[in-house]
């Protein structure tokens, strides 16, 4: 019998633990269901779970154990604050989620399931180039209006709520990729509800590790499980957790269901064994890049470092208020701009020069001419995304090994 998440004191045990084997035939580890339909004892068992009268599981694209499994152990981790401030209360009562194919899916999911054709939502300037092309480009052309909150401030985010105040959704990324600039989540929270307006947040970089906007007041966490959640750069799968339990089984499932973005089983069982090392992980990579963003800030040929956790960023107080550690993500910019940068990319040895972010091993990579290539270049600049600037998703390596091979790369 497993204990309730609030029983235990750390991270690791609940991550090692909770929701495993909570299936048959006494495996360690749950199985992976790999199968597209679920059989029925008889036609009325069929039928009764086919109009939800009886829980059981049915046909994959609309539940699966496996899928099952990893979307509530990421609601209860996002909900770990609200879980031991209610001790007594079911940790699925305080929040539940969805798991999808991709970080985009659900992405996509969230903001179709909380806005619909005719209605506004709001955002900062500065996305993920995926989310920013869907805002821009695809979800106008269905009668969703976008509205880009051009100053990230709190009176940016008042003004434009005082010019909208029928908008549904404040749609937040923070710290944002790849400038690392933060957006004050309570803040932004406090406004969106006087407005009767849900937000939601991108929580991808931070991870609930560091930051954990549930207890800041968002109503949405979406997550790309790509990342530091699985961790070793093992699949592609995405999460909308939610502490609205109605939009969860009323609009998101519904999206979830017909968008037919459902994971493969063997993805999600794949991202929960990642999670069992994610608070060991994600301690090693917050304090390696610490470590690193700190050493290149003292180096003469780097013009520039953007982390969260340093004293020289714009965002450092709020992240102090807002953020319980800064994460594994850097950005910086060479003296000697772009051709510095890529002379510096070709040369490292331990980093690994690909796109993606939230492995065990250290990646670099040109968000100009890779991640963010399709964003034009003076909403790019205006994003912080500078023609030199190099993306730094830090690894758990050793951390002078790291510094020393940047080091080398930099200096030749
Ligand atoms: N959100 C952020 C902040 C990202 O960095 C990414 C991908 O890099 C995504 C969402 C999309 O995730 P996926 O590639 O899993 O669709």
């Amino acid at each position: 019998m497993k204990q309730h998440p609030s029983n235990y004191s750390g991270l690791s045990t609940f991550l090692t633990h909770y929701t495993e084997c909570d299936h048959a035939d006494n495996a360690h580890l749950s199985p992976i269901y790999q199968n597209s339909v679920f059989v029925f004892k008889d036609c009325q068992m069929g039928a009764a779970i086919a109009a939800g009268e009886t829980p059981g599981y049915y046909y994959s694209r609309l539940n699966n154990p496996n899928h099952e499994q990893l979307a509530r152990k990421l609601a209860a981790l996002e909900a770990w604050d609200l879980m031991r401030q209610a001790p007594e209360e079911d940790p699925e009562k305080l929040a539940g989620g969805l798991v999808f194919s991709s970080g985009m899916a659900a992405v996509t999911a969230a903001i179709l399931a909380t806005v619909k054709a005719g209605e506004s939502l709001l955002t900062q300037a500065a996305l993920y180039d995926g989310t920013y092309l869907l805002l821009k480009n695809l979800l106008p052309q269905y009668g969703i209006k976008v509205v880009w909150v051009t100053d990230n401030s709190l009176d940016g985010w008042q003004k434009a709520f005082a010019a909208h105040p029928q908008a549904k959704l404040a749609y937040l990324e923070t710290p944002v990729n790849p400038s690392l600039r933060l957006t004050d989540i309570r803040a932004v929270s406090e406004l969106a509800h006087q407005h009767g307006a849900r937000v939601a947040v991108d929580n991808t970089f931070a991870t609930p590790y560091c930051q954990r906007p549930f207890s800041l007041g968002a109503d949405l966490v979406v997550h790309s499980t790509t990342k530091f959640l699985s961790g070793h750069g093992q699949l592609i799968g995405g999460a909308v957790l939610t502490t609205d339990l109605d939009l969860l089984k009323g609009d998101l499932y519904q999206c979830y269901k017909l968008m037919g973005a459902t994971p493969s089983p063997m993805d999600t069982w794949l991202a929960n064994i990642g999670l069992k090392t994610f608070e060991l992980r994600m301690t090693r990579h917050c304090r390696n890049a610490l470590r690193v963003a700190k050493s290149l800030e003292s180096l003469p040929g780097v013009e520039k470092v953007n982390y969260p956790g340093l004293i020289s960023h714009p965002d450092h107080a709020l992240a102090r208020v807002q953020m319980l550690d800064y994460g594994g993500m850097i950005s910086f910019e060479l003296k000697g701009g772009l051709e510095a940068g890529e002379r510096m990319m070709n040369r490292v040895k331990i980093a690994t020069l690909a796109v993606s972010l939230g492995n065990v091993d250290t990646l670099i990579q040109h968000p100009a001419s890779m991640t963010h290539c399709n964003t034009p270049r003076e909403e790019r600049l205006s994003a912080g995304i500078t023609d030199g600037l190099v993306r730094l998703s830090v690894g758990i390596e050793d951390p002078s090994d790291l510094f020393n091979d940047l080091l080398k790369a930099i200096e030749g």
